[in-house]
């Protein structure tokens, strides 16, 4: 009876929750506090509807579904939302009057405390159902139980029976379908506004995204996949990739797919294909399984990227890094880089062919004081005899130092390590075999020794050549600190060479030579020389007259006494004749001088001596 009475209530609750919910997206675009002030308009609407046409349950006493439709704009609407209903609702219940007047005034408010302790209890959870069942039971207990308080306990039971109970039934009914309608639209705007930015995002992405069915025919594709397979996306819906690329590159594509559509999980794979264009392009593809809402496999969700920018750029990097690789072990240098804390980070072949006793110890990971010990204790190098460790750390060191230096190798080898330092604080080291080159640097200064010496030496008697002579003196009479000079003339050599013979002449000078050069040999400092044909001259540098006079005269008789037999001398022996220049300070001509003139004045007086020139000989000489 009184349901029926309150259906017209019902259907006016019904039609404002039903115009609220298709209008709800307008009042969204206007803001939180401006959305919950139009929602509390409908809902004052509402009120004022259900109020319009109440059941009159006995005189003043008016009964209708307000509470549902105050709870459910305090609940949803917050405070902002209920305030307009909420005075709607007093005002209206005032300018009724009569007796129900102090039940529904305060019932309206308790309807709307309610809703806002649900709402709060609820942390706003307006999106969930739960909440919804929990505000028609406050609703409905708000809306009824002011009758209990102003009726007296005998009339309980026939009020319950009569009113409470199918008032009740209303407002719960009320309340729970219409907060499931308002819960029910505030999901289903969500999932599209979800279901928006997924698609803004999907549409935006550079990256290719479509699902394909069990048959490979494309269900969605976003307009990079679109893209890639040249066309649009409206265009590709219900193909396959068999309409786009030759047999081979589609059956490339299908090839994952099945797989995931036989095991029912992800794969991802690298692909290389060649383009309608013939341009060689590589994807990186991720294929996953889409199921259905059945949890029915459906076909497959693909994801790719073009990447063959990147594979381009890794094979380049490969190809350089195999090209550095192979530069690195075909280098005659062993090459050894050591990181900060000193060990060997990475090394060529020809580093460990270098060193073959400790090959085995010269290998990633090691430090360079374990090798250099090792190279020390195999006797790679020659061990020291004290402080073995000192010497071990210490050569660690030096090695791991920028600079240049050797190694010897008991072996005989010489390697030289160059050593620079890198920018992360490690070291590279160039080991270079120097060997031949130190040994051909020696015989080139062996050479070299020969040669000058050559070049200073004459070729018949071994003895200092004019040239390397002038030179010695001209060194001596810069060092201006006086030196003595003798000419050594042999004595009628033209006719010993008449008389026995150019090459007899020549053996009887080379022995004169050696008898002068082992007489003068005990003479700090002098040098005897041939200075030309049968002529010798001996430098005497510090040697004062005196001993020059008698060094003269020692030459003159060492060279009789070698008794060589002259048949054309008149002394029947090879003899020399000598002048002497004795500690002179002047040019080298005027010594030279003054040795001739000596070596003329013994000639005059008659061979076989030693002669000084006096001034005016000297004078005449030159
Ligand atoms: P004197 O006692 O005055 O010095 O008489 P001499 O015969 O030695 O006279 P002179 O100095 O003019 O003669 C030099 C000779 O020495 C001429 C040459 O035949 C000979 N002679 C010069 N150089 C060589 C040489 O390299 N080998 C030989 N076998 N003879 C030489
Ligand atoms: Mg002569
Ligand atoms: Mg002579």
């Amino acid at each position: 009876m009184l349901i029926r009475e309150l259906l017209p209530n019902l259907a006016i609750v019904a039609i404002a929750t039903s115009m609220w919910t298709l209008n709800r997206r307008y009042a969204i675009r206007a803001g939180e506090q401006l959305g919950n002030l139009i929602f509390g308009l409908a809902m004052t609407l509402g009120v004022l509807g259900t109020m319009a046409i109440p059941f009159e349950f006995s005189p003043g006493v008016l009964l209708d579904v307000r509470y549902s439709l105050l709870g459910i704009a305090a609940y949803f609407g917050g405070p902002l939302g209920v305030i307009l209903p909420l005075m709607a609702a007093v005002a209206r219940r005032a300018y009724i009057g009569g007796e129900g007047l102090w039940t529904g005034v305060p019932q309206i408010f308790a309807a709307v405390v309610g809703g806002l302790l649900v709402r709060k209890t609820f942390a706003k959870r307006t999106d969930a159902f739960a909440p919804v069942v929990a505000l028609a039971c406050v609703v409905t207990i708000c809306g009824t139980a002011g009758f209990y308080i102003r009726l007296p306990a005998t009339n309980w039971y026939q009020l319950t029976v009569t009113t409470i109970i199918p008032m009740a039934v209303m407002l719960f009914g009320a309340t729970l379908l219409c907060g499931l309608a308002i819960v029910q639209e505030i999901k289903r705007h969500a999932a599209t506004q979800e279901n928006r930015i997924y698609r803004a995002v999907i549409e935006a992405l550079p990256d290719c995204l479509n699902a394909k069915d069990r048959e490979g025919r494309f269900i969605v594709a976003n307009p990079a996949t679109a893209a890639l397979m040249g066309g649009d996306v409206a265009n590709l819906i219900g193909k396959t990739d068999a309409h786009f690329y030759g047999r081979e590159a589609a059956e490339l594509f299908r090839k994952p797919e099945l797989v995931v559509l036989s095991t029912g999980e992800a794969v991802t794979v690298e692909q290389r294909f060649l383009r309608n264009d013939g341009k060689e392009t590589w994807l990186s593809t991720l294929k996953a399984p889409l199921y259905g809402d059945d949890g029915i496999l459906v076909g497959v969700v693909t994801h790719n990227r073009e990447i063959t920018e990147r594979k381009k750029l890794e094979q380049d990097l490969q190809a350089s890094r195999k090209r550095l690789d192979d530069a690195i072990e075909s280098m005659g240098d062993g090459l050894a880089m050591f990181d900060d804390e000193g060990l060997l980070a990475f090394h060529n072949r020809r580093f460990q062919e270098l060193f073959p006793a400790t090959a085995d110890v010269r290998i990633p990971g090691n430090c360079m004081r374990t090798i250099v010990r090792a190279s020390l204790e195999r006797g790679e190098q020659a061990p020291p005899e004290t402080d073995f460790d000192d010497v071990v750390e210490r050569t660690a060191d030096v090695l791991l130092k920028a600079g240049e230096r050797s190694l010897r190798l008991l072996d005989g080898r010489t390697i030289q390590a160059r050593t620079t330092n890198t920018s992360d604080g490690g070291s590279m080291i160039a080991f270079s075999d120097v060997t031949i080159h130190r040994e051909s640097e020696e015989r080139l200064r062996e050479l070299n020794e020969k040669l000058s010496a050559l070049a200073a030496t004459d070729s018949l008697t071994g003895l200092t050549n004019r040239r390397a002579f002038d030179e010695a003196l001209r060194q001596a009479v810069i060092a201006g600190r006086g030196l003595s000079l003798l000419m050594i003339d042999v004595d009628r050599f033209k006719a010993y060479n008449d008389g026995y013979g150019h090459l007899e002449g020549d053996e009887c000078l080379r022995r004169v030579a050696e008898r002068l050069a082992n007489t003068f040999a005990p003479v700090r400092g002098s040098v005897v020389a041939r200075y030309g044909g049968e002529e010798f001259t001996v430098l005497l540098p510090l040697v004062g007259v005196q001993e020059a006079q008698s060094l003269a005269l020692m030459a003159c008789s060492s060279v009789r006494g070698l008794g060589v037999p002259h048949d054309f001398s008149e002394k029947g022996l090879v003899t020399v004749s000598v002048g002497v220049a004795g500690s002179m300070i002047g040019s080298a001509r005027e010594i030279l001088t003054a040795a001739d003139a000596g070596l003329y004045a013994a000639k005059a007086a008659g061979r076989d001596c030693a002669r000084s020139a006096s001034k005016d000989e000297e004078r005449r000489h030159a």
